[in-house]
């Protein structure tokens, strides 16, 4: 399996015999999540999750089926889904008196009801959140975790008293999203998307991407300021210390299982998966290394190891399978666990164990000193983000004139909607908008030679 020859194919690959999802479901785009994957992505929930008590939001669950005339409610909302929407429109084999869709992301199913909760400037902020699964029905090519009919879903949603307030969460926001996507090891840019790939509704949205290792980019999750569209639309309002009533502001933060498709793309290797620490169902998996007559005194010193562990909490297990050390190595490198301890003969004498991390890096450690394990997964991860971050820097080219390139390109621009357009078919192209950071320029837009006020950034995408 070469990633390098052909990425799309490796990863069509591997994410099978990593035991991520079983793609023979018959049902396109929807996959089974297998143990093993299911696992990984339920411990990046749990770090979204704890991000979120950590910011004051509650975690709430919605019904998976929204009314039409909920739906129908936001005009530019509509527009944006309804080619993609799966609807429910029978029980048995009466005809519903109304129409059903299954959530393709749940503003039109939630803000009913905030109308119903939002009362007075004491009920705001509201700021809650749900990790729910949503539909699309994607035309696209399908592939696993990164373009699906039934998506994983996080989404975070907020009521504000003002402008100012939401945007202050919109800050918040991009804050969550550094520490969340640190912790996975995957470096990110955030762009303000042009108007015309804002999301359908919103004021302005700021996408987060990657680059995958093809040199495509993938949005793995984006912050959308809603201003008082929504609110406006299904009448939330509060009652001001004015004592006049006033539509909320509102803004919400969506991220999916992409983030797991991204993990994958970007740290697996031919070997297989690599599975940051932070995220991965075992930690250290401990591989005897047998040798005649010196049989139980090496998996008792297996064992004890892994019992030393799991009482720091770090997540071990011994593989006694009757395989041979090398074919074990094999299968734990496919599946991404950080670090294999091997534990022989001589390791014992020697009052030290072998660690091997996924990446390679080979140490001994003091038998004694099994808490530098932590160090060590730690610093795996560390590794890996380097290597994504110097990956992500050496593919954003700066250019001045239109010219194609691998990754991403960064191109003065005028700001106007039909020049960034012609940068996109000419290039072939989407745009991913223009950084958040500002920045003195002094060039001029390729397409009509007036002044650039900003970068556009543009990219292959999925
Ligand atoms: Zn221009």
């Amino acid at each position: 399996m070469a990633k390098d020859e052909n990425f799309d194919e490796w990863y069509n690959e591997i994410v099978e015999k990593a035991g991520l999802c079983d793609k023979r479901y018959p049902i396109k785009g929807m996959n089974v999540w297998l143990p093993y994957g299911w696992k990984i992505m339920q411990n990046i929930d749990t770090i979204i999750r704890n991000e979120m008590e950590e910011t004051g939001h509650q975690e709430l669950y919605f019904p998976l089926l929204i009314p039409e005339s909920f739906f129908k409610k936001e005009e530019e909302h509509i527009k944006g889904f309804s080619q993609e929407v799966f609807w429910v429109t029978h029980a048995g084999k009466n005809e519903l008196e109304e129409k059903m869709l299954l959530r393709p992301t749940s503003e039109t199913a939630m803000y009913p009801m905030f109308s119903l909760w939002i009362r007075s400037h004491a009920d705001l902020p509201l700021k809650i959140f749900q990790i729910v699964n949503t539909f699309r029905y994607e035309t696209k090519m399908t592939k696993a975790f990164i373009r699906v009919r039934e998506i994983h879903f996080f989404e975070a949603h907020t009521a504000h008293e003002s402008y100012e307030d939401a945007e202050a969460q919109v800050k918040e926001d991009i804050e969550i999203a550094k520490r969340f996507f640190k912790k996975l090891a995957l470096p990110i840019l955030f762009s303000r998307r042009p108007e015309w790939d804002k999301f359908a509704g919103a004021e302005y949205s700021i996408g987060i991407d990657v680059l995958m290792p093809s040199g495509r980019s993938l949005q793995v999750g984006s912050v959308h300021q809603y201003r008082q569209n929504f609110a406006k639309a299904f009448d939330i309002k509060y009652e001001g210390l004015d004592g006049k009533h006033h539509y909320c502001h509102q803004t919400t933060y969506g991220m999916s299982e992409r983030v797991l498709g991204a993990v994958i793309g970007i740290h697996g290797d031919d070997r297989g998966i690599a599975i940051p620490s932070s995220i991965a169902p075992i930690k250290v998996v401990i591989v005897p290394i047998i040798f005649k007559g010196h049989e139980e005194e090496v998996m008792k010193e297996c064992r004890d190891v892994e019992k030393e562990l799991k009482s720091k909490e770090i997540s071990s297990i011994v593989d006694d399978r009757d395989k041979t050390p090398g074919n074990k190595f094999y299968d734990w490198e496919l599946k991404g666990v950080p670090i294999r301890i091997e534990i022989g003969p001589r390791d014992i004498q020697k009052g030290v164990v072998t660690i091997v991390a996924r990446d390679g890096i080979k140490k001994e450690i003091d038998r004694n000193e099994l808490d530098k394990i932590k160090e060590e997964l730690e610093e795996f991860d560390e590794r890996l983000y380097k290597k994504a971050e110097k990956f992500l820097k050496e593919n954003i080219h700066r250019i001045k004139k239109m010219e194609r390139k691998e990754g991403i390109v960064e191109i003065p621009w005028c700001g106007k909607e039909e020049c960034g357009i012609k940068m996109e078919e000419e290039l072939e192209m989407k745009s991913l908008g223009t950084p958040l950071e500002k920045e003195e320029i002094n060039e001029k837009c390729p397409v009509c030679g007036e002044k650039a006020v900003t970068w556009l950034r543009l990219a292959r995408s999925y």
